[in-house]
């Protein structure tokens, strides 16, 4: 703890110290510890007095090494990972000897072992960082994990989200088929009919999404499954019409809705998934620094220019990414998308 010494006469206590240059709650605290240390001011016989008052650094809020490691817990509870194992990987474990010291450790900027994620969250819970509102972050569902994945994302930062639809009919059946080892795929988000959020890979590690396949691999460097989250709307995708009736892509009727775009007949995304898409989109756009952008060429359009997807940063459909993908379907409205992204500033 830092202090500063203050030696002051009597009387005239209060003039004193403001003499000194204490702001009034300084000296309103000056005169407390004086009062603990020799009894009540008014009483205290002429003479010298010192006492030490503990300061702040500008700028610098001190935390016991119990709020650190509460806040480890609540970042990673946030991304349904162990605030133990976060305090491992940052080399604070040793923080519980002494729960009611002083945190004396490094910044959090300089902790090992921690992705930048990890370090913004850990920052915002402490009040270092303005957080998001909390509005504007939506509420996920933790359905994970899934060995589908990679940890980490081989030192590549989240530049993209990708939206995709499942071809599936339920949340619940799409999130056990990204959890079966024998699919080797899935996805950070799964958005089901009724705008609930399920997420099964924490963001910071890289889910099998976007992958290209052997014949379409055209530069190491666009890697769009390390650069990337992904976004699985629940929804059937194409349709296929006969007569008056739909079938999806199993050959069962599709007893929903179906609207006609770009030649095809889709099953529309419901309301509830529009809101929640924005919503999901607009904070991970903002919490890694994602522009609200899609490419040049569209966003569902394949991406021909490998540099070009190399370089792009912003928000695409995976049949921007794989020509062999219609995904999420050019019944998509990407306006709204868009501009739902915009107003949320
Ligand atoms: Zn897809």
């Amino acid at each position: 703890m830092t202090t500063k010494r203050i030696s002051f006469s009597i009387p005239a206590a209060r003039e004193r110290l403001a003499a000194l240059g204490l702001a009034e709650e300084e000296i309103e605290r000056s005169l407390e510890l004086v009062k603990q240390k020799y009894g009540p001011v008014d009483q205290l016989v002429p003479g010298e007095y010192i006492i030490e008052l503990p300061i702040e650094e500008a700028g610098v809020p001190v935390y016991t090494n119990q709020d650190v490691i509460s806040v480890f817990y609540a970042a990673a509870r946030e991304v349904g990972e162990n605030g133990w194992g976060w305090l491992s990987r940052a080399g604070l474990t040793g923080l519980i000897h002494d729960r009611q010291g002083q945190y004396r450790g490094p910044a959090i900027d300089d902790l090992p072992g921690l992705t930048a994620a990890e370090k913004t969250s850990i920052k915002a819970l402490l009040g270092l960082t303005e957080a998001p509102p909390a509005e504007a972050v939506p509420s996920f569902t933790w359905v994970g994990p899934t060995g589908n994945c990679a940890s980490g994302r081989s030192g590549h930062q989240i530049e993209m989200i990708v939206v995709h639809f499942t071809a599936s009919g339920s949340g619940t059946g799409t999130v056990s088929w990204f959890k079966n080892p024998q699919s080797k795929v899935s996805a950070h988000y799964v958005l089901d009919r009724d705008g609930k959020i399920l997420q099964l890979v924490k963001d910071g590690d890289t889910a099998w999404h976007a992958g290209l396949p052997e014949d379409l691999v055209r530069n190491d460097t666009i890697r769009p499954n390390s650069r990337s989250i992904g976004i699985e709307i629940v929804n059937w995708g194409p349709l296929r019409k006969d007569g008056n009736k739909y079938y999806n892509w199993l050959g069962n009727e599709h007893l929903g809705a179906a609207v006609e775009a770009g030649g095809k007949y889709w099953e529309p995304y419901t309301e509830a998934q529009y809101k929640s898409l924005i919503e999901l989109v607009a904070y991970l756009c903002k919490r890694y620094n994602v522009p609200h952008r899609y490419p040049l060429l569209g966003p569902g359009t394949y991406y021909e220019k490998a540099q070009d997807l190399a370089a792009f940063k912003g928000v695409l459909g995976h049949s921007a990414i794989n020509r062999g993908k219609s995904d999420p379907g050019s019944h998509f409205d990407w306006d709204r998308l868009l501009d739902g992204l915009r107003a949320s500033g």
